[in-house]
């Protein structure tokens, strides 16, 4: 059985924790062509501590149009590359999906490497469902924040958001004005570093933390879905117990 030759491998780097890289993430950089970064300086302090020296280039979201057309060129030819954004996953709030499209497109093979990204953690120890979520990453600064948040009012999935420290507060003001401020919610600040800390509690009560306690680092907010809208796989299965009929 022959191997398929992978073009472009997405490589998820550590979010914090320098030792949250897998042993295959290490592999394939070491033996791609090149390796695509969002910032060089950046990922080149990552390779100096894995002692790997890899040709780095640039790859970000300014010269992502551009810079596409080149790569699938050079991959048709054989060369194989890795993306890695700063932090994380590649794709996931950050730049990847318009390259991703093209190289299939051109009929050639995209792997992804499993490994860190905020969301996961974050969303896994807010203690909120996490049977069915939705990944909402950054809401917009100003324009169309509130019909987005809006655009949430039955969601009945937990929600996750992507969100810097000094716009915390404001969104979750927004938020308690369209969704109440009972909804339980979660912040999950710093995860895998040595501040690392998750706040869990209602928005209301999320506000008051955060007026009195500095925000600073990244975070992750994590909301709990509508619930009115929310019938879980537990409801589900004490209704199924109970002789309850759930076909409706
Ligand atoms: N690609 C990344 C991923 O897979 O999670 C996300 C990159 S996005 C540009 C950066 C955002 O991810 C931050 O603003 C924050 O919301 C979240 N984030 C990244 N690292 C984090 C960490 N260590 N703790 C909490 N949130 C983090």
């Amino acid at each position: 059985m022959s191997q398929t030759v992978v073009s472009l491998y997405l490589v998820p780097t550590p979010i914090g924790n320098l030792k949250d890289i897998t042993l295959r993430a290490i592999d394939t950089l070491k033996s791609v062509d090149v390796i695509l970064a969002e910032d060089t300086r950046t990922s080149g302090v990552l390779l100096k501590h894995l002692q790997l020296s890899k040709t780095l280039q640039s790859y970000h979201s300014f010269n992502e149009h551009k810079a596409i057309v080149k790569l699938v060129e050079r991959m048709k030819k054989g060369e194989s590359f890795a993306l890695i954004s700063d932090a994380g996953t590649p794709a996931i709030s950050d730049p990847g999906y318009l390259l991703v499209r093209e190289v299939l497109s051109a009929g050639l093979e995209v792997s992804c490497l499993p490994g860190p990204t905020a969301f996961v953690p974050a969303l896994v120890a807010s203690g909120l469902p996490s049977d069915r979520f939705v990944f909402e990453g950054f809401l917009p600064h100003k324009k169309g924040k509130k019909s987005r948040i809006d655009s949430l009012l039955t969601e009945a999935r937990t929600m996750i958001f992507y969100e810097s420290p000094h716009r915390l507060l404001k969104t979750l003001e927004q938020l308690v004005e369209a969704l109440g401020q009972d909804r339980q919610a979660a912040v999950a600040r710093e995860l895998s570093k040595i501040h690392e800390e998750t706040v869990r509690g209602t928005l209301a009560e999320l506000i008051a933390y955060y007026q009195t306690h500095p925000l600073k680092g990244e975070l992750v907010l994590v909301v709990a879905g509508c619930p009115e809208h929310r019938e879980s796989r537990e409801d589900k299965q004490a209704k199924k117990k109970a002789g309850w009929n759930t076909a409706k």
